[in-house]
């Protein structure tokens, strides 16, 4: 359905744990509280909300976290969202760690892509980041999941003081792969509020200056607000994802919900609906009047540009990006 400003809303971002393997400093800050297990969603409840959510309109469904293959069931959980009529596209987000644990029965359950979160190729700078020395797993799930047939996107976030290498990296792997590599600008969000990102107008610079002028790649990607470029001899394309210097609200088509099941008109605003109860009373026109509430109360642009302005104080591990 659409919004109050003609805007179609047909993207259910879903986080399924707040729980997660990896410790990205610019996501989760020490000591972070989580949600006891007992009080996250079932998975039903999540099936129940998504299946309301069709009737709807909504179409595609990114599951997210934390980090989604770190709850038990997850990949079972594609194969019941995939089955909801109406439903034509089931995603995932995931840092990778646990990916080629899961590949096969995530690809036999029908997952329609998978979006993996890399913010480096440089294993002291990935340990760095994550706390973890994970990135050869990662590595090994990217190419597993390429080599399954699953749509592979990249996602990174560059901060701090970055090095050429860091982009120059990944954007390699688009050179000889099929894959999307996408660099997300830092939002002011958590964790991330008090550090330096990186612009990706000043990246796009950059990539120019190194590959040749990028050409733009108007072709159909995915759901999202990445503005795509394609390289000269590159497989993959390369997206910009840039809430700080690039306002995309305009095409804003999405709707987010915790795991403890409060959906989220947009993310740059504290204001939450809580659907639990309602799940937990079996009251169906109760889940349905709250998500038309959430699309209705989706506000016409972000303020990231402007930090003083975000009311959302949860970091990003809360809410799944
Ligand atoms: N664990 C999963 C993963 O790594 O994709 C899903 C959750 S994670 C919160 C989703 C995405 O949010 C990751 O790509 C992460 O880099 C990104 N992210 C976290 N904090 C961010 C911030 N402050 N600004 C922009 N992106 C952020």
């Amino acid at each position: 359905m659409k919004d109050r400003f003609g805007r179609e809303i047909d993207y259910l971002r879903i986080s399924i744990t707040d729980r997660c393997n990896l410790r990205c400093r610019y996501c989760i800050p020490d000591g972070v509280k989580l949600v006891p297990m007992g009080e996250l969603l079932t998975y039903e409840e999540i099936e129940e909300v998504c299946r309301v959510g069709a009737e709807l309109g909504i179409s595609k469904i990114k599951v997210t976290g934390g980090e989604p293959l770190a709850r038990k069931g997850a990949a079972k959980l594609i194969r019941m969202l995939k089955r909801i009529p109406g439903i034509s596209s089931v995603t995932m987000t995931t840092n990778g760690v646990l990916l080629a644990q899961y590949l096969d029965e995530l690809k036999a359950n029908g997952l329609n892509g998978v979006n993996i979160s890399l913010d480096t190729l440089d294993r002291d700078r990935y340990q760095e980041i994550t706390g973890q020395d994970r990135l050869l797993q990662v590595m090994e799930a990217v190419e597993l999941a390429l080599k399954s047939g699953i749509r592979v996107k990249l996602n990174a976030v560059l901060w701090g003081e970055v090095r050429d290498s860091d982009w120059q990296g990944l954007l390699e792997l688009a050179r000889t792969r099929p894959l999307d590599v996408r660099f997300i600008e830092l939002m002011p969000i958590g964790a991330g509020a008090g550090m330096d990102g990186y612009s990706n107008e000043l990246l796009l610079g950059k990539i120019s200056e190194r590959y040749g002028m990028a050409e733009r790649d108007e072709r159909e990607h995915g759901n999202g607000p990445a503005v795509y470029y394609r390289l000269s001899g590159f497989a993959g394309s390369i997206g910009f994802i840039s809430p700080i210097h690039g306002n995309f609200c305009h095409g804003c088509n999405r709707l987010r919900m915790s795991a403890k099941g409060e959906l989220k008109p947009c993310l740059c605003y504290e204001d939450t609906i809580p659907l639990k109860g309602l799940l937990r009373q079996k009251n169906q026109e109760g889940v349905r009047a709250a998500l038309v509430q959430a699309i209705m109360g989706k506000p016409d642009a972000h303020c990231f540009e402007s930090p003083k302005k975000v009311t959302e104080k949860k970091n990003m591990i809360g809410i799944g990006g």
